[in-house]
């Protein structure tokens, strides 16, 4: 099965349950400054969870794109080094706003597993919250899940929200066990984050709403919202381990391995590459660019990111905006914005990679020169800094190269180095001088194909995350 006809079938099988198939939000919240990017189905429908927000239906099903490169959510340090984690995905989910609670919407995942798409049970393993009686009793008694594969977790697995405030609630979760040939143990296991059993979808029982003070508020109604990665179920259902080996990815890691002169599709760097495509080409499409600050800095970081990864595959001349066709081809319709704007998103990410790439030889360099010098295993933070500075070098680029050498960074003094910069803009600009002016990376890009719907003044400072 495709992973587009995986898409459809979810979609199909949640309208037959009364669902109404709503369309993706955008990766750029509507008008919610707690939120760096769109990170979950539910967030275009945090209002009506809240019940400040009615619509007509009470029950809905998306395929949400999400991004996870920042905020609460942050996956840009797995991607590269799990086989599940990606910057950019689509997230399927079924919704019920005061309507079904617990019992349907469990009967309903597994069902949908089990039933549509024929997963043998005894490759499925449960986990409830600790606390959530009620959701362990429908699972093992009415649902006949054996206990040896279900598990009790607590509040950082099975507890889930969107940020630090807005609608959160206990949830329960569906893994799928890979096989004993690769390590990881059962969820609640002391390494289940191995990659053997790979959490597929996550229900999500809403029933408060957590405001800045921490205090939690019960919501008007409990609701149920879901999510389930179709990269991870795509790779379930076509027989293998890897969200990269599924048809969405083969088809842009050939495309980028031609275009760097013949890399193999299971090449690390290049799956870094195939994944921060589609961050990048559809955070362009949703109105981000490429910026030193708030969400612009973010794509600027996974721009980056790619950008040096090819370096190392050898790249000499520009390849990562050659690849969004690649991209549009193997997502069809779930690409349409892409589609639509694919012009001047390949003219951005054009601009971002050449400008980059004037200082990132020479910043490689030096950083070379330093490694080899290096005595111990700590790259120092005034390296790190002058990276950043003068060449460009977000703080997670330099460390993500460090994390290939065995190395780290040396995060206090780097931090001090910037503390020291400011202190020097501050002492500055009290004589009228913009000594950020001579700091900033020159040419930004001009976007005027849409209004830029980003707020950069909400998440500030993202690299020292
Ligand atoms: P993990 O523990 O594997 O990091 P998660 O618990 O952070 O996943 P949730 O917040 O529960 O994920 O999101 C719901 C579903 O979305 C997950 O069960 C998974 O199928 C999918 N998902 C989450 N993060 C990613 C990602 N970075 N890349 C691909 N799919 C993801
Ligand atoms: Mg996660
Ligand atoms: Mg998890
Ligand atoms: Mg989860």
């Amino acid at each position: 099965m495709k992973s587009s006809e995986l898409r459809s079938a979810f979609q199909k099988y949640f309208e037959e349950q009364g669902h109404t198939a709503v369309a993706s939000g955008s990766l750029v919240p509507h008008d919610d400054p707690t939120l760096l990017f769109t990170n979950a189905g539910m967030n275009q429908f945090k209002d009506v969870f809240l019940g400040r927000e009615a619509r007509d239906y009470t029950r809905a099903t998306t395929a949400q794109r999400c991004v996870r490169a920042g905020g609460k959510h942050n996956d840009l340090e797995n991607v590269g080094y799990t086989a599940r984690h990606h910057t950019f995905f689509e997230m399927l989910g079924n919704f019920s706003f005061g309507d079904y609670f617990k019992r349907d919407a469990i009967k309903f995942a597994w069902n949908f597993l089990t039933g549509t798409l024929g997963i043998p049970e005894e490759k499925l393993w449960v986990t409830v919250y600790k606390d959530d009686k009620e959701a362990e009793d429908i699972w093992l008694k009415e649902m006949g899940v054996p206990a040896d594969r279900f598990s009790r977790l607590g509040e950082k697995d099975n507890f889930w929200s969107m940020g630090d405030t807005g609608p959160c609630g206990p949830c329960s979760e569906i893994f799928y066990d890979h096989g004993e040939d690769i390590a990881g143990d059962p969820p609640g296991g002391p390494n289940d984050d191995g990659d053997r059993y790979i959490e597929i979808w996550n229900m999500v029982f809403m029933q408060f709403n957590r405001t800045a003070d921490g205090e939690m508020h019960p919501l008007p109604k409990p609701s149920i919202d879901t999510g389930m990665g179709l990269e991870r179920i795509a790779a379930v259902v076509q027989g293998v381990h890897n969200n990269y080996d599924i048809d969405l990815f083969q088809h842009i890691l050939g495309e980028a391995g031609k275009l760097l002169g013949g890399v193999d599709s299971s090449n690390n760097s290049l799956r870094v590459i195939a994944d921060h495509i589609r961050s990048s080409a559809f955070l362009v499409a949703d109105g981000v660019l490429p910026s030193n600050d708030g969400r612009g800095y973010t794509l600027r970081r996974i721009i980056r990111r790619a950008c040096r990864h090819g370096h190392k595959l050898g790249a000499t001349g520009s390849f990562f905006y050659k690849l969004v066709p690649a991209l549009v081809e193997a997502m069809g319709d779930a690409a349409q914005i892409v589609a639509d704007n694919k012009d001047q998103v390949m003219d951005i990410l054009k601009k971002e990679e050449e400008q980059f790439a004037r200082t990132l030889d020479k910043g490689m360099k030096i950083l070379e020169d330093d490694i080899a010098d290096l005595k111990g295993t700590v790259i120092p933070g005034k390296t790190v800094f002058t990276l950043y500075d003068t060449y460009g070098f977000p703080v997670d680029l330099t460390n993500d190269i460090a994390r290939e050498r065995g190395l780290t960074i040396d995060e206090d003094s780097y931090e001090a180095c910037m503390e020291e910069q400011r202190q020097r803009a501050r002492a500055a600009s009290q004589f009228g001088v913009d000594y950020n002016s001579a700091i900033t990376v020159e040419g930004e890009t001009e976007f005027t194909g849409y209004t830029n719907l980003v707020d950069e003044d909400t998440v500030k400072a993202l690299f020292v995350e």
